[in-house]
């Protein structure tokens, strides 16, 4: 596997130094470094970093706020860096996409295993986001598919498994997938059935 690319962001730059030794002394690839919200959102577009670690009590934009943002717009995962006395802030995390949080002060024992139980959150995540696309997109292709094949059965008076074979064999032919044949078809019914019929799908 390739190195976890991590961006850390604190405003204190002994500590912001300190962990990103911690980090690339286990491996992981440290691509980037903010000491404030503002310029992590803008770091993280730029870099989109695999996991942020970030201070929570920062000048003008706190932690939680920027991860908020960070979560709306680019989905990247956030492990949190407060104080005992700012545990109360991490109530408002909740919805900010943060993976977890570490109490200063930062060890390497607790900042290493943190931030391997993140990325592997980070990761079932990202499957898991992939696998409800690609159902969103079968189910999709299916209606499609459905309301196509009820026009091809109108238009050529065929059963609906002809119908079918007929899209299908189309897909074939043409080296499109089923979902473009289907739109395809629904698109042309509604302007003119006779340039259904001119696809000359076989
Ligand atoms: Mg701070």
């Amino acid at each position: 596997m390739s190195k976890a690319r991590i961006m850390v962001v604190d405003d204190e730059s002994i500590l912001r130094m300190d962990i990103k030794e911690m980090l690339i002394e286990a491996g992981y690839d440290v691509v980037a470094e903010a000491n404030t919200g503002e310029l992590a959102i803008e770091l993280a577009a730029l870099h989109r970093p695999d996991l942020i670690v970030m201070d929570v009590k920062m000048p003008k934009m706190n932690g939680i706020k920027a991860s908020k943002i960070i979560q709306q717009s680019f989905k990247i995962p956030v492990l949190l860096l407060t104080a005992y006395s700012e545990t109360d802030l991490i109530k408002e995390a909740r919805n900010a996409n943060v993976v977890g949080y570490l109490v200063k002060p930062i060890s390497e024992q607790d900042l290493i295993p943190a931030v391997e139980v993140a990325l592997g959150q980070s990761e079932r995540i990202k499957a898991l986001l992939g696998n409800i696309q690609e159902l969103e997109y079968k189910m999709e292709t299916r209606k499609l598919v459905e309301k196509a094949k009820g026009i091809l059965m109108e238009i050529y008076k065929i059963p609906e498994e002809d119908a079918y074979k007929k899209i299908r064999s189309y897909c074939m032919t043409n080296r499109t997938s089923m979902k473009e044949v289907a739109e395809y078809v629904i698109k042309h019914r509604q302007l003119d059935s006779r340039r259904v019929s001119s696809l000359n799908l076989r």
